[in-house]
C-alpha cells in the first residue's frame, strides 16, 4: 500500500516511510492510496471472527503484503489483545467500551499496533529511534504502555502542564527507563506546535531519528477502525445501518470510523460530538472552519482547538490543498454522513447523573458528551441504533466523577497502583528551541 498526502495527492510513501516519519515534507497528513471494500465473504465471515481475527483481516485488506502475513497476524493478535464490549443501555443506544487496555483509553489500540508495526520495520538498525509525542491527556498514558521497554526505541513526551489528569499524569511520568516526559507550561495545541516544529526541522532530522505517535500517524488510525467492526459485529446488525457516536477531539477515531465505512462497513451515521471546543461541529453546521485556541473543560482529552486529523476528514471529501477556501460540494458531502453537536460542562456534569440514574452505568465525561449527542440526534432518528464511543474508563476522571456523582468509584487495580508512583518530568516553556537542545543533549 502507497499512502499519499492530503497536501499533495502525488507526494507519495510507502508504509514504512509513512509511519516513521509520521508527517510528509509537505506538512500535510499521510492517507491510504486506496480504500476498497472488504469482500463480502468477509462479511458474511464477520459472526463468527474474534475482535483480533477481524483486526487481521481489515489490516491485510488494507496493506497487502506490505508486512508478510505470519508476522502481520502475530502483531495484530497481539496488539489486540483485550475486548471491546458493547453495553446496552436501552434498545436504541449502547456504548462501546474501549478503555480494557493498559492505559484504560482507546489509545491503547493505536498505540499497541503502531509500536509493534515500528518494531518490525525497525529490525536492524542501530540507531536509537525517539518517538515525539504531544498529549492532551490519554495519548502519553498509551504510548508510555505501548512502547515501554520497546527495544531501540525511545519516547519523549509533552504534556500542558495542570491541564491533565493526576492519574493521567502518572501514566506518563512513573514508567521511567525508555519513556520520558517533558511538563509544557502552556497548552495542548503549544505542545502540538513543538512536536510539528521538530517534525519539519531538518537540521534536527538528520542527527536524530525521529518519529510521531499522535493520532497523525497513520498507524494508530488503521486498529481504530477494528472497532467499528467490532461492535457492528456484536449488535448482530447484518447490513442494518448502525449510528456511530464519536467524543473527538483531534478527530482520529471518527477518521478511523470513516476508513471504516469506506472499507464496507454499513454506517447509517456518524456522530461528531465535542466539548465547547466545537469547531468541528460549527463547521458541519456552517461551512466555516475557523481553528482557534483551547478551552479547558472536564472531558480534557477533547481540548483541542484546531484538530490535527480535519485535514484527513476533508480530504476524504475530495479537498486537497490546505484548509482554504473549503469548497461547497466537500461541506455538502460531510454533512451528509456526519452531524456534529457540542456541549458544555454543565450540560455534560447532568449527562453523567442521568446515565447512572437511568440506567446504572458509570460514564466517563467523554462518554457523557457522546451520550447527549447521540440522544440529540436520536430525536429525530429514532429507528437508526447507536453506538457510543466510550473513550476511557471513568476513573481516569476520578475527581470530576466522584464530585458529580458525590460518591466514591470503583479504580481498576492497574491504574490504582500507579497513584502513589513518582513524577519524573522536565519542565519545558512554550518555545521550541528549549526542547530541541533537550533532545540534542540527550541523543547526539
Ligand atoms: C483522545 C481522546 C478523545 C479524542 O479522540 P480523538 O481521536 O482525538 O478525537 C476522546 N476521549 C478520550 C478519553 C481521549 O483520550
Amino acid at each position: 500500500m502507497q499512502f499519499y498526502s492530503t497536501n499533495d495527492p502525488n507526494h507519495k510513501a510507502d508504509l514504512a516511510t509513512a509511519i516513521f516519519r509520521g508527517l510528509p515534507a509537505d506538512n500535510g497528513l499521510y492517507m491510504p492510496e486506496r480504500l476498497d471494500p472488504l469482500p463480502d465473504s468477509f462479511f458474511k465471515e464477520l459472526p463468527y471472527m474474534s475482535f483480533a481475527e477481524l483486526g487481521f483481516q481489515v489490516t491485510k485488506h488494507l496493506l497487502g503484503d506490505d508486512v508478510p502475513e505470519d508476522d502481520l497476524k502475530a502483531l495484530v493478535y497481539d496488539a489486540v489483545n483485550f475486548p471491546a464490549p458493547v453495553i446496552k443501555l436501552d434498545d436504541q443506544r449502547h456504548v462501546l467500551e474501549l478503555f480494557h487496555g493498559p492505559s484504560l483509553a482507546f489509545k491503547d489500540f493505536g498505540a499497541r499496533f503502531m509500536s509493534r508495526l515500528m518494531g518490525h520495520f525497525n529490525k536492524g538498525n542501530d540507531k536509537e529511534l525517539v518517538i515525539l509525542v504531544a498529549t492532551s491527556g490519554d495519548t502519553g498514558g498509551a504510548v508510555a504502555a505501548g512502547f515501554y521497554k520497546t527495544p531501540g526505541i525511545e519516547v519523549v513526551i509533552l504534556y500542558p502542564k495542570g491541564k491533565v489528569s493526576l492519574l493521567q499524569e502518572k501514566q506518563l511520568t512513573t514508567l521511567g527507563h525508555n519513556i520520558h516526559a517533558l511538563e509544557v507550561d502552556g497548552t495542548f495545541d503549544d505542545c502540538q506546535a513543538i512536536v510539528k516544529k521538530a517534525f519539519l526541522d531538518q537540521e534536527l532530522r538528520k542527527e536524530i531519528r525521529l518519529s510521531s505517535a499522535n493520532s497523525i500517524n497513520i498507524s494508530r488510525l488503521i486498529p481504530q477502525s477494528f472497532y467499528y467492526f467490532e461492535a457492528y459485529k456484536q449488535l448482530g446488525a447484518e447490513g442494518d445501518p448502525v449510528a456511530f457516536c464519536i467524543p473527538s477531539g483531534n478527530f482520529g477515531n471518527l477518521t478511523a470510523g470513516l476508513l471504516a465505512q469506506r472499507m464496507g462497513l454499513p454506517v447509517g451515521h456518524f456522530i461528531a460530538a465535542t466539548n465547547q471546543n466545537d469547531v468541528v461541529p460549527e463547521f458541519l453546521k456552517t461551512g466555516t472552519y475557523t481553528p482557534r485556541p483551547s478551552v479547558a473543560t472536564i472531558s480534557n482529552a477533547m481540548d483541542v482547538g484546531a484538530p490535527s486529523n480535519f485535514a484527513r476528514m476533508l480530504n476524504l471529501y475530495g479537498h486537497v490543498n490546505g484548509l482554504n477556501p473549503l469548497s461547497p460540494t466537500t461541506h455538502a458531502g460531510m454533512k451528509e454522513l456526519i452531524t456534529g453537536y457540542a456541549y458544555d460542562d454543565a450540560a455534560t456534569e447532568q449527562a453523567v447523573k442521568e446515565v447512572e440514574d437511568k440506567f446504572g452505568y458509570v460514564i466517563d465525561p467523554h462518554g457523557a458528551v457522546g451520550y447527549l449527542a447521540l440522544t440529540e440526534w436520536q430525536e429525530t432518528h429514532p429507528a437508526t441504533r447507536g453506538v457510543i464511543l466510550e473513550t476511557a474508563h471513568p476513573s481516569k476522571f476520578k475527581p470530576d466523577v466522584e464530585r458529580i456523582l458525590g460518591r466514591k468509584i470503583e479504580v481498576p487495580e492497574r491504574l490504582a497502583e500507579m497513584e502513589h508512583r513518582e513524577k519524573v518530568a522536565t519542565p519545558m516553556g512554550t518555545a521550541y528551541e528549549p526542547v530541541k537542545e533537550w533532545l540534542r543533549a540527550k541523543y547526539l
